[in-house]
């Protein structure tokens, strides 16, 4: 199975990876926000993850890593 992790305390909330995700993995978490303030991104559907990079790719602060 694949799985990303995701550094939070870079994490600015955009949203980018969500709309990257062809599966859903990702959401912006409601209530989980770091040390910047950011409602950071969230792996809530973390068992659908195919591995496929978009998220870590689309990322502009460069917070995902992709384990395949
Ligand atoms: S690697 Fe692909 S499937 Fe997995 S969370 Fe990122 S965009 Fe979604
Ligand atoms: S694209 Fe990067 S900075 Fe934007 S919400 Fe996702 S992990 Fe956070």
């Amino acid at each position: 199975m694949s799985s990303i992790s995701i550094d939070k305390e870079k994490c600015k909330g955009c949203g980018l990876c969500v709309k990257a995700c062809p599966k859903k993995v990702i959401e912006i978490s409601a209530d989980e926000s770091n040390k910047s303030g950011y409602f950071v991104a969230d792996p809530v559907r973390m068992q659908d993850c195919i591995g496929c990079t978009f998220c870590a790719l689309m990322c502009p602060d460069v917070c995902i890593t992709v384990e395949k």
